[in-house]
């Protein structure tokens, strides 16, 4: 008998009734979908990644780069900070069409958190030896107040674990799908206009759950930022208390979740509530506990806590936070005040004890440890034990006697950190980009240093405030959507028809600034691309006719 090829049609009571699809689920936790849907989350089931320093203390570092299980080198490493680096000489063309293994060098990049960026003199000088001896003299600031090293070998970490760990410093979680680093206001605990210091917030949150296994199995990088002033991206972390006056209970803490930029950028939201200091670090917990039992872990590109917050918006992501994880209501509370434009504290400002911080760029946060040694001498030369690292990849020395001030700026000129910067030096940031990045397609430091020293040169009076964040990729680790010129590395078409390294422009994006500024997102217009090779001209263009059409007092 001759089988039609025609299908039944629905209504065909002939036609076999199928069982209801089961939801294909996101691989949550709390629904009971433990077995793991794609390979990173077979790897932290196999093993929790913290396990991995035992065997880099134990075997890996004897037996050399050879020995390494690829599950630990391109998996569990990261809990550890640390990433194979770029091998030198691949092309960003090439970037997406090799294998992981074919793009890797048999050296490291090496993250440091250095949480709410608060650094002691040992500790800096523990940083700069450690790049001396161990990392070719590298150790860049990060836009997230991490130190970064390249050229490290895994035959020399159990002695760098040593040495940072002898000052309070770590690796733990630096990098992989855990709690990073917690952002902090630069100028936590003595800034005139900050009435509560969150320090004791991060200190509790790192010493509770950095290392801890209840968090190690996230389903992607949770990213925190806790400050009483708007002086970090905070919109663009999982997770970010902001000071806040409540009219009845008094200083706390306005609570946003849900932030994070990369290929589909969010802005975190509001939940509308007030925590005081105190419980910053269980509510912390709370939300991390969230992410790590209903976060989506199927798709790696839709794992992060912001795909949960869009989906369930604030008031359920509110009611599942105190019903299942804190056991109680959270107080509503008002939203904090933001200014009108970001703060970077560059420049000599008064502290509220009387002595005064300086503020100084180095460009698109490159350092050196040579640099950092001799910056430890100069901050002990002036009566100053502490430095910060800031979000915008720039660096602060606090504690300085007033009359002190100006042999400081004069001092941290010669060792190439300026307190008095061009608007170009002060507001340009670069990633990693190609020269250690698997990812990269483009260059981005040297870049970036080359676009600041051609601006300097020829708009040396430019008298606006301008941020300029240079991405390698469209990772935006740089926080491309967020500055005046975003720019996203990728391949464009060259003058000869030839693909050359090239960005996507996002003009006009900001953050931490109150409604009617700039705050949100650049505009990406399809056109506006640039060779990196003309990007200095273009962003030339750029700022001539923008002061020639900008408004008064503008
Ligand atoms: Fe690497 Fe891309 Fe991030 Fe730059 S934006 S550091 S190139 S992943």
């Amino acid at each position: 008998m001759a089988v039609s090829s025609i299908p039944a049609r629905p209504e065909d009571p002939a036609r076999p009734v199928r069982a209801p699809r089961r939801p294909r689920g996101e691989g949550q936790w709390a629904l009971g979908h433990r077995e793991p849907l794609n390979p990173n989350e077979r790897i932290k089931k196999d093993d929790d990644p913290l396990n991995v320093r035992a065997r880099i203390e134990n075997i890996y570092a004897h037996r050399g780069f050879a020995s390494i299980d690829p599950q630990d080198l391109r998996g569990r490493f990261r809990w550890w900070g640390l990433y194979t680096q770029r091998k030198a000489g691949i092309d960003g063309g090439r970037t997406a069409v090799l294998e992981p293994h074919e793009l890797e060098d048999e050296f490291f990049m090496l993250r440091v958190r250095v949480d709410g960026g608060q650094l002691s003199l040992a500790q800096l000088r523990v940083i700069a030896d450690i790049s001396r001896e161990f990392a070719r003299d590298t150790a860049d600031i990060t836009d997230r107040q991490n130190i970064q090293y390249h050229w490290i070998r895994v035959e020399d970490m159990p002695e760098i674990w040593r040495r940072l760990e002898s000052v309070g410093l770590q690796t733990t979680e630096a990098c992989g799908d855990c709690p990073r680093i917690v952002l902090g206001s630069p100028v936590a605990g003595v800034a005139r206009d900050e009435v509560v210091d969150p320090t004791p917030a991060i200190d509790e949150i790192v010493r509770r759950y950095v290392g801890d296994k209840q968090f190690s199995n996230l389903p992607r990088k949770f990213k925190s930022s806790i400050s009483w002033l708007v002086d970090t991206p905070y919109e663009a972390n999982d997770i970010a208390f902001l000071g806040v006056e409540h009219p009845e209970h008094g200083p706390g803490f306005d609570l946003w979740v849900g932030g994070g930029l990369s290929t589909n950028p969010m802005l975190a939201k509001r939940l509308g509530v007030w925590v005081p200091l105190h419980e910053v670090p269980d509510v912390w917990a709370g939300v991390v506990g969230i992410f790590r039992d209903y976060g989506y872990r199927r798709l790696r590109n839709r794992a992060r806590l912001k795909f949960l917050v869009a989906d369930w918006g604030v008031e359920k992501f509110r009611e599942v936070l105190e019903k299942e994880y804190l056991g109680r209501a959270l107080l509503d509370g008002p939203p904090a005040d933001l200014p009108t434009k970001p703060i970077d504290h560059i420049g000599v400002h008064p502290q509220r004890d009387g002595r005064h911080y300086v503020g100084a760029a180095p460009v698109v946060g490159r350092v050196s440890g040579s640099q950092l040694a001799r910056l430890a001498d100069v901050v002990e030369a002036h009566g100053s034990d502490r430095v910060r690292l800031t979000p915008y990849q720039k660096l602060l020395v606090l504690d300085v006697p007033p009359e002190r001030t100006e042999s400081l700026v004069e001092a941290l000129r010669g060792i190439g950190l300026e307190a008095r910067p061009s608007a170009w030096r002060r507001g340009t940031m670069a990633c990693t980009g190609i020269e250690y990045c698997k990812l990269a397609i483009v260059e981005t430091k040297a870049r970036g240093e080359e676009l600041v020293a051609r601006l300097e040169q020829r708009l040396r009076d430019f008298d606006a405030d301008i941020s300029i964040h240079i991405n390698g990729c469209p990772n935006a680790c740089a926080r491309t959507q967020v500055a005046d010129i975003g720019l996203k590395g990728q391949l464009v078409v060259g003058p000869d028809r030839r693909q050359v390294e090239g960005f996507q422009v996002h003009l006009g994006g900001g953050l931490g600034m109150a409604e009617g500024q700039t705050a949100g997102f650049g505009r990406k217009l399809r056109g506006l691309k640039t060779t990196a090779e003309e990007l200095p001209e273009y962003v030339e263009r750029l700022a001539r006719r923008y002061l020639a059409g900008r408004n008064e007092g503008e």
